[in-house]
């Protein structure tokens, strides 16, 4: 058996060597390191894959939720409604700003913001929701949506680890996440389900103005070379991750389609089991698989995850602390927060490996070794 490991990355390469290693000589050769046809390209490619008008790449995914929060004029004072349960980068780049992070529930199920809270949460500084595609799960945007609109607030969705998920309206109405509020921000960390060899990020977004506007901020605020009309940063996609990008991006239905087969199988393996709850799919939306993620019932999580790990198998605890109780918040009133369903989760999720090249007798693996240790 080979290895396993929470996620492939060297032999998904292996696949597309050839074209990676030609496309990533040519940059070179081309000595266009910044910028260019190749940026251009792939920017291109990935908004016309969303159905989106703009796409604006940048360095990482954090830095996509800064300028994007930047693009809309939040500024310091202002709040913005988030969940606790996610990655840090969704509200320290608020924080960062100066921005309030209002935290909110999650669904128990989805994992993703609970739309029932949100509008407890909004006061008259409220400028922005900030819902998580969280594990690679659609969060409810139908109802964010039209709470957003009722109230006149703008959607900032954090499509990191979400990419290629599809959502489906009421009405019919099929939306790529990331294309469904006023910017959507996505991460090419290596991990993510398009990942580059290196850091890499993007906005998009439908708005002609505010396209603009997030290709100004992330060039230090520049209207035409030299002239800086805006305080902005320095967030750029290189050449060579843009080309890489580019080939991966053709592949991304297919990784998509093995890591939902792969969810299938572990599915078919936990389901009947009492102690495991397996993720959650809404019927109208096409889960991505970022992570297979587990919630455990009357099962000791960390003895689990240690068991794992003494057998080989890696596993990961997404997230151990959530966002309201890091120090880092402490001084946004963290420690005020009481969010029993974040907290409850925190204590009960575990996450197996998923990726693009798990096999049937890894997968089964896995799953003997969860089960032998659940079932003790
Ligand atoms: C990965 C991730 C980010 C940040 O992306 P980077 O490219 O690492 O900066 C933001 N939000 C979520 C939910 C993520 O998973």
């Amino acid at each position: 058996m080979r290895p396993l490991q929470m996620v492939d990355t060297k032999t998904q390469y292996q696949k597309i060597k050839k074209e990676v290693d030609t496309a990533v000589i040519a940059v070179m050769e081309s000595s266009q390191f910044i910028g260019g046809k190749l940026v251009n390209d792939f920017a291109n490619n990935l908004a016309a894959y969303h159905g989106a008008k703009h796409c604006i790449p940048c360095a990482n995914g954090t830095d996509a939720l800064q300028i994007a929060m930047m693009a809309l004029g939040l500024k310091a004072g202002d709040e913005v409604i988030t969940p606790s349960f996610t990655y840090i980068a969704t509200v320290e780049v608020a924080a960062l700003l100066g921005i309030k992070p209002i935290f909110i529930e999650v669904d128990k199920q989805s994992f993703c913001m609970d739309p029932a809270v949100i509008e407890k949460a909004i006061t008259p500084k409220t400028k922005a929701i900030v819902p998580v595609h969280l594990y690679g799960q659609a969060a409810d945007m139908e109802k964010i949506m039209a709470i957003a609109q009722k109230h006149k607030l703008f959607v900032i969705e954090d499509n990191a680890q979400a990419i290629g998920s599809v959502y489906e309206f009421s009405n019919g109405t099929k939306k790529k996440t990331g294309a469904i509020g006023d910017i959507g921000c996505t991460s090419f960390y290596p991990s993510k389900n398009l990942g580059a060899y290196g850091d890499g990020g993007a906005m998009l977004t439908n708005d002609d103005a505010l396209a603009d506007k997030l290709r100004m901020i992330a060039s230090h605020g520049q209207s035409k070379r030299y002239y800086h009309d805006v305080v902005g940063c320095n967030s750029r996609l290189d050449a060579m991750q843009a080309a890489i990008l580019d080939i991966k991006l053709k592949h991304l239905d297919e990784y998509i389609d093995a890591r939902r087969k792969a969810a299938d199988y572990y599915d078919a393996a936990f389901a009947s089991n009492p102690k495991i709850a397996v993720p959650y799919r809404a019927a109208n939306n096409k889960h991505v698989f970022h992570q297979y993620t587990l919630t455990l019932n009357g099962v000791d999580r960390d003895a689990l995850h240690q068991f794992l790990a003494d057998n080989g198998v890696p596993s990961m605890i997404y997230y151990p602390v959530p966002a309201h109780r890091q120090k880092m918040f402490e001084a946004f009133g963290g420690s005020d927060y009481n969010l029993e369903i974040t907290d409850w989760l925190t204590e009960r999720v575990i996450s197996l490996p998923i990726h693009t090249e798990l096999d049937e007798e890894q997968q089964q693996f896995i799953v003997n070794k969860v089960l032998e240790f659940v079932n003790k």
